[in-house]
């Protein structure tokens, strides 16, 4: 139900008071002082809003990490899994469910080591999921260490002669996986997220979102100030078009001189998974309707 300004979502926020909520709640906001996560957190809310989703419509898988600490910060369904498997609880959740709008969450220690099995799956089988990958190149919760993806140059915990290793491009390394949706946003801006959440959340297969976070308390490499300094907007160059994945994949490998957000690449013409079975090609139920008559309270009680 998507809509389009602020005035007709207030008014339908008015006219449904009981059924909007706004996704805030009381829980006490953990995250350093100056951290990423606020804004990142904020905008999708914001996003969310403007879409016109209700809460008890989206349901959101959380990766271990300071992303995962956002789990109870944001009144909706929430799942707070393992390290590395947000994106199969969500998988399973937005199979089971298809009126759910299911979003996943993880940092890029959770996605590009352990999990990076289940993001390259999640790519080629086209679940419906935005799927928002917060990269503060450090695992921030466990104090520091360097990820995948800390870039060379500073001392991390366990690991004082710094990162020897090149580090890894999440956004390069998707667009080598055949993608349907990659974006790549900053934390720092706010609007741009939210324009970007927005598109994300209206693709039908898997919507890939990297987040370039700030990390102010341990990533001392690239703070705000470093990524106002390089960041530009694919839509400012003349004739872009996110049709062309070798283009892409020219302007996601700097991260030196010029760090560029926005859709990279957006295919629409896809086959969501479930219809790619011959059995299902014209499948448009929802499972989670076929299983109601099912009681399951005894199973559910025996885990008690
Ligand atoms: Fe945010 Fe870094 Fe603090 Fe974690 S450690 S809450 S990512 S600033």
């Amino acid at each position: 139900m998507p809509t389009n300004n602020i005035k007709s979502v207030m008014q339908g926020l008015s006219q449904k008071k009981d059924s909007y909520v706004r996704y805030v709640n009381d829980e006490v906001i953990t995250w350093c002082s100056g951290c990423g996560n606020y804004q990142i957190q904020n905008a999708l809310k914001r996003s969310l809003t403007l879409e016109g989703y209700t809460a008890d419509k989206v349901l959101m898988s959380f990766d271990i990490g300071c992303n995962g600490n956002g789990s109870d910060k944001i009144a909706m369904n929430t799942f707070h899994g393992l390290h590395g498997r947000a994106l199969p609880l969500a998988a399973g959740a937005a199979m089971g469910n298809t009126d759910l709008k299911v979003i996943a969450s993880a940092g890029d220690g959770g996605t590009m080591s352990e999990g990076i099995n289940h993001l390259v799956h999640c790519v080629r089988s086209e679940y419906p999921i935005t799927f928002i990958l917060h990269n503060n190149h450090n695992y921030g919760l466990t104090t520091g260490q360097a990820s995948a993806c800390t870039l060379p140059g500073r001392a991390m915990n366990g690991s004082p002669d710094g990162q020897l290793l090149e580090p890894m491009n999440p956004s390069e390394f998707v667009l080598n996986l055949n993608p349907s949706f990659v974006a790549r946003t900053f934390s720092g801006d706010v609007k741009h997220m939210t324009k970007i959440f927005r598109k994300a959340l209206n693709h039908k297969g898997f919507a890939f979102v990297e987040v370039l976070q700030t990390c102010p308390t341990y990533n001392k490499v690239t703070p705000q100030e470093w990524y106002w300094e390089r960041v530009k907007y694919l839509e400012d160059i003349k004739g872009w078009k996110a049709n062309d994945l070798e283009k892409a994949k020219k302007y996601i490998k700097d991260f030196e001189k010029n760090v560029y957000v926005g859709v990279f690449y957006e295919n629409k013409n896809i086959v969501p998974y479930v219809n790619k079975l011959p059995y299902l090609s014209d499948y448009k139920g929802n499972p989670a309707n076929e299983v109601k008559h099912f009681d399951v309270s005894k199973l559910i009680k025996s885990f008690e």
